[in-house]
Order: structure tokens, then C-alpha cells, then sequence
């Protein structure tokens, strides 16, 4: 947690499968025949059992194509930014230490400024279906006897999320804004098999609530709370240099 709360931002948006989506559940259902191969991933929502993408899902997909913008970044595999920050005793410390994605998405050593919702249908827009495939043998690389398994998919759906940010920095806010702009563009992916053309979404309903604790008038807006559409807030953004992460002006007090 922080210990004061600056500014807050409420990112929320609809990703619409464009195409044949699959979110796996990583359950196997060998003892009963009547389960497919591989199901999408289920959650109790509304008081049924429907399929969801998780926030650590979207996360993780956000997360990597940031650390394509954000010059200096680490990746999953590396562990610099933890070696680097982990004897360091404040927060603003370790901070200013970790790469710039630590700095937005977090890492063991620093929690993260972005909170991502698991994301859930739409009522009446989700269509499930299952699609045959080859079975591939790990070794060759080749079609593994003709043998064939049927992963579950979504075949078509709205699913509705939100991303909140806390104690940000424009140029956090910026990145990923220009995450959600490439996931419309086709540049992300969403879910496996996205080699094999899965996972096509779009951002959609795209609304954000801006939110300025410390100084009412000040920063992004000249508001206290301001709502945007996706065009307006990176027209608001397009002086906050993403390149400014490697300068820490940040002011805040992070716990
Ligand atoms: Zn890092």
C-alpha cells in the first residue's frame, strides 16, 4: 500500500474477441469424456459459471509489450531489478533503483502501480466452441500420429474490465494507453495458441476517470476529475515523454 494517496486512474474498457479467443483453465478432464480436451478458463460471475480472462492474464500481456517501449526494461527472466533494490529500505528508494516496467507493473521487491480486474462477459455475448487440432509431438516438431485433441474457445464476446492506477506518473499512464491502442491495432494478442491466429481482441468503450489528490487543477488535466475517451487522454499525454521514466521526478511517498 502507499502511505497517501496522490492521484488515481480508473481505465475502463471492453476487449471484444475478434476471431477465436483461448483462455485455458489448465484443467484436464481425462475422467470425463463429456468435458473437451482443453476448457476455457471459468469463474463464478453473476451466479453462473462463465468464462473469464484473468487480470494476471492481461497483466502479463500488457506488461511484455510495454517493456517494448520502456527502453531499459527487464524481463520475467531477469532478476536484476529484485538483486538491485531488494536491501534498499524505503520504497521511493527501490523505486528509483528498478527498471522503468518494475516501476509501473511491479516486481518481488515493489508493488505494482496497476491493478488489473479479471475480466468478465458481457451478458448474452459469449459463444463457446471447440475446435479439432493435430496433436504435435514435442520431440519432432511433426503431426503426432493423427492423433487429435479439441481445445474449448471462445468463439465470440465482450468481456469488461478496468485497470487502475495509483501514485502514477503520466508517462505509466501513457504506456499503457498505448498498449490498449495496439491491442485494437492487432499488434497483442490475448490468451494461447496466438501463433495459431488466436486471440485477436479489440479495446472497446475505452473510458477513463482521472483522479488528482494532491493537487486539484494540476497535472494531466486541468481537473480535479476528469473523464476521457482513449484519443483525448493521449492528446492530453503527448507531452509526457515515456523516455521521462529514466528520470525519476516522481513525489510521492510509496510504502
Ligand atoms: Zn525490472
Amino acid at each position: 500500500m502507499f502511505r497517501k494517496l496522490e492521484n488515481e486512474c480508473k481505465i475502463s474498457f471492453d476487449l471484444v474477441a475478434q476471431g477465436s479467443v483461448c483462455i485455458r483453465s489448465g484443467e484436464s478432464f481425462e475422467l470425463n469424456p463429456g468435458e473437451p480436451d482443453i476448457a476455457v478458463l471459468k469463474s463464478m460471475w453473476n451466479g453462473k459459471m462463465q468464462p473469464v480472462i484473468p487480470g494476471s492474464s492481461i497483466k502479463g500481456v500488457i506488461r511484455s509489450r510495454a517493456e517494448k517501449y520502456l527502453e531499459g526494461s527487464c524481463t520475467v527472466f531477469d532478476k536484476s531489478c529484485m538483486e538491485k533494490s531488494k536491501d534498499l529500505k524505503s520504497g521511493l528508494e527501490r523505486y528509483k533503483a528498478v527498471c522503468p516496467a518494475c516501476k509501473l507493473f511491479g516486481c518481488m521487491s515493489l508493488k505494482s502501480r496497476a491493478e488489473f480486474k479479471d475480466a468478465f462477459p458481457v451478458e448474452g455475448t459469449v459463444f463457446l466452441g471447440s475446435r479439432n487440432q493435430v496433436a504435435i509431438d514435442r520431440l519432432t516438431g511433426s503431426a503426432r500420429g493423427g492423433a487429435l485433441f479439441e481445445p474449448e474457445v471462445v468463439e465470440a464476446g465482450t468481456f469488461r474490465t478496468e485497470i487502475i492506477l495509483r501514485n502514477f506518473e503520466p508517462w505509466q499512464l501513457k504506456v499503457i494507453l498505448l498498449v490498449l491502442d495496439d491491442i485494437n491495432n492487432g499488434y497483442v494478442r490475448i490468451g494461447s495458441s496466438a501463433s495459431r491466429g488466436f486471440g485477436r481482441m479489440t479495446a472497446e468503450n475505452i473510458h477513463i476517470v482521472y483522479k488528482n489528490y494532491k493537487n486539484p487543477g494540476e497535472s494531466i488535466g486541468e481537473f480535479f476529475t476528469k473523464e476521457y475517451s482513449l484519443e483525448e487522454c493521449l492528446e492530453k499525454l503527448k507531452n509526457a515523454s515515456i523516455n521521462s521514466a529514466k528520470e525519476v521526478k516522481f513525489d510521492g511517498i510509496p510504502d
